[in-house]
C-alpha cells in the first residue's frame, strides 16, 4: 500500500477541480484526476509534474458508470488505497426552460450532476474502508434557491446531492468514511463561459462580499473538510457564496 494519501478528483483539468487537486498535492496527498477530456488531462499533469507533484491522470466519461468502475480499480489498485473522493465533475450544459425541454436533455444533467457521484461513491468504498476517508460532493447554490434562468435540471440534480450526502454520511460513517459537501455560489470558471456579461454583473451587485468566489476559496473549504480538524462534521453542508442568502 502507497505510504501517502491518495486524492481521487473528477473534472479536474481545470477550475475548481484542479485547484482543488494543487491543494491537495501541497498537502501531500499523491494526486489521481480524472477528465473526459484528454489533451486536457495531459496538460493539467504537466502542470502538476512540473511543480514535483505526483500526479496521474484517468481518462473517463463520469456519466458511464462502467468507465467510473474501471478508473476506480486502476487507481485503488495501483495505490491500495484511495483516502479522499471529490465528486467535482458538474455542469449547466446549457440552459432550458422546463416547458420546452427534451427528456434527453434532463437525463443527461442529472446522468452528470447525479448519477455520476452514486457510481463514484459506490466504486470507492471497498477501498476507502480499508482506511477511512472523506467523499466530498459539491452541490450548488442552486440546489436552494432555483439558480438562474433556464437551470431547473442543475437546481435538482444538486438539491439531490444534498440528500445523497446526508444519506450516505449516516451509511459510511461506521466505517470512518466522513461524507460532506460544499455549496458554492457564483465561482468565477469556465462553467459560466456561456453566462451573459449582463447577468454575471447583476449576480455580483447582488454578493454582500461584491466578488465572485475563486476556486481557491471553494478548495480551501474542501480540504478542511477532508482534515482531522472537521473530523466531526458528518453529513454538513458549507455554504461559499459572499453572504448571499440562499434559501
Ligand atoms: P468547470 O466547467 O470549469 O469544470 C468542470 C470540469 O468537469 C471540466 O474539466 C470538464 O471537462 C469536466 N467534465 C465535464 N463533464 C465530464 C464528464 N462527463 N466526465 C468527466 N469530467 C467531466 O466547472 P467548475 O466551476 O470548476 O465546477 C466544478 C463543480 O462546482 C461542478 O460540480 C459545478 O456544478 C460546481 N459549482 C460551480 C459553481 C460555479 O459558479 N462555477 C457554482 C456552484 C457549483
Amino acid at each position: 500500500m502507497n505510504d501517502k494519501k491518495i486524492l481521487l478528483i473528477t473534472g479536474a483539468t481545470r477550475g475548481i477541480g484542479f485547484t482543488t487537486a494543487v491543494r491537495f498535492a501541497k498537502e501531500g496527498y499523491t494526486i489521481a484526476i480524472n477528465d473526459i477530456n484528454e489533451q486536457a488531462g495531459k496538460e493539467a499533469i504537466e502542470k502538476l509534474r512540473g511543480q514535483g507533484f505526483d500526479a496521474d491522470f484517468f481518462l473517463a466519461d463520469i456519466t458511464k458508470e462502467e468507465e467510473i468502475n474501471a478508473m476506480v480499480k486502476e487507481v485503488g489498485e495501483k495505490h491500495g488505497r484511495i483516502d479522499v473522493l471529490v465528486n467535482n465533475a458538474g455542469g449547466l450544459l446549457g440552459r432550458n426552460p422546463v416547458e420546452t425541454m427534451e427528456t434527453s436533455f434532463w437525463n443527461k444533467v442529472l446522468d452528470l450532476n447525479l448519477n455520476a457521484p452514486f457510481y463514484a461513491t459506490r466504486a470507492v468504498i471497498p477501498y476507502m474502508k480499508k482506511v477511512g476517508g472523506s467523499i466530498i460532493n459539491i452541490t450548488s447554490i442552486a440546489a436552494y434557491n432555483g439558480g438562474g434562468p433556464g437551470i431547473a435540471a442543475y437546481a435538482t440534480a444538486k438539491a439531490g446531492v444534498l440528500a445523497f450526502t446526508r444519506a450516505t454520511a449516516k451509511e459510511f460513517i461506521p466505517y470512518n468514511i466522513r461524507v460532506n459537501a460544499v455549496s458554492p455560489g457564483v465561482v468565477d470558471t469556465e462553467f459560466h463561459s456561456q453566462t451573459s456579461k449582463e447577468l454575471m454583473e447583476g449576480w455580483k451587485q447582488g454578493i454582500p462580499a461584491k466578488r465572485f468566489g475563486t476556486p481557491d476559496d471553494v478548495a480551501n473549504c474542501i480540504y478542511f473538510l477532508t482534515s482531522d480538524e472537521a473530523s466531526y462534521l458528518v453529513g454538513e453542508v458549507i455554504q461559499i457564496n459572499g453572504g448571499q442568502d440562499f434559501r
